[in-house]
């Protein structure tokens, strides 16, 4: 792995929460550090085989002159967005943008904010227990590969299941899906929780019949335990309906917790 890397960019724009500052320009330092394997590109000495600097130079600035935003913050998101976009061979960006010449009342060399995004491998469980079901997983399917910020990339078979857990009533049709996306979990999860609105659901009952359910099974490597999140998914391992979907499209995929791979956990499961 390498890293390309533009640093202290200038570009004179208009970006704040004053009004002053929306129409007169001031100078904004753009730096990135962008994850990329150039080891084919310094073999063969090829500049189609890696990322140019120059165009990721040209889409910060690009970015940085299309649009008026309040906060470095969303500016410094956007370019990172943009490259991971641009790029697919990126596996990461680390872009930094500073304010030199910030309205603030003090002495200082730079204003800036920096923000990571890095692409990760993410499993989806879909499950459907009312109504056409077919017609709702399909509809997940389309909306996710649609979505900005996320790249679907296998679906497994769907499978006819019975109820889990006793409050459920109806047979549900589950599945699921590998995405590769550089969304943090929370804002994947908003993402997803809109189309499960999209898709009619109610949440009325927890566990209950629904329309549409999209839950996060594993985000990459990563382990998230919070009063949101909980990931890898807490009972995956007990959810056949999980699993065997999960086993025809990723069966050599390492759970971080338990680090068996998900063929191992599917066949723990026996044939119950
Ligand atoms: P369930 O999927 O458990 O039947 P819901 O879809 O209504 O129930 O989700 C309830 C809450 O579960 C969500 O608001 C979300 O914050 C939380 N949650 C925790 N971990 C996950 C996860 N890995 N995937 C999806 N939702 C999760
Ligand atoms: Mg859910």
């Amino acid at each position: 792995m390498g890293k390309i890397i533009v640093k202290k960019l200038k570009i004179k724009t208009c970006h704040g929460v004053n009004d002053f500052e929306k129409v007169k320009p001031q100078p904004f330092l753009f730096s990135a550090e962008v994850g990329c394997d150039f080891a084919a590109a310094a073999a063969e000495d090829d500049v189609a085989l890696t990322i140019s600097y120059a165009k990721v130079a040209k889409l910060i600035t690009s970015v940085a002159s299309s649009k008026v935003y309040d906060l470095i913050e969303t500016l410094a998101c956007r370019c990172a967005e943009a490259i991971l976009d641009a790029f697919p061979q990126a596996s990461d960006v680390r872009m930094r943008v500073d304010k030199p010449h910030a309205p603030v009342k003090a002495k200082f060399s730079s204003m800036a904010v920096e923000v990571y995004l890095k692409r990760e491998r993410v499993f989806l469980s879909l499950g459907s227990s009312l109504g056409d079901k077919k017609a709702y997983l399909d509809f997940a399917v389309k909306r996710l590969g649609a979505e900005h910020g996320i790249t679907l990339k296998k679906v497994s078979s769907y499978m006819e299941t019975p109820p889990y857990g006793g409050v459920a009533k109806n047979s549900f049709l589950n599945a699921c899906a590998e995405i590769e996306t550089y969304l943090p979990p929370r804002v994947l999860l908003s993402r997803l929780q809109k189309i499960e609105q999209e898709g009619e659901r109610s949440r009325e009952l927890r566990w209950g019949d629904r329309t549409l359910d999209i839950d996060i099974i594993f985000y990459g490597r990563q382990v998230i335990c919070d009063d949101v999140l909980t990931v890898p998914h807490a009972d995956y391992f007990n959810r056949p309906f999980v699993l065997r979907p999960l086993a025809q499209i990723a069966p050599d995929f390492l759970c971080p917790l338990s680090g068996k791979t998900v063929a191992a956990a599917c066949a723990a499961l026996g044939n119950g």
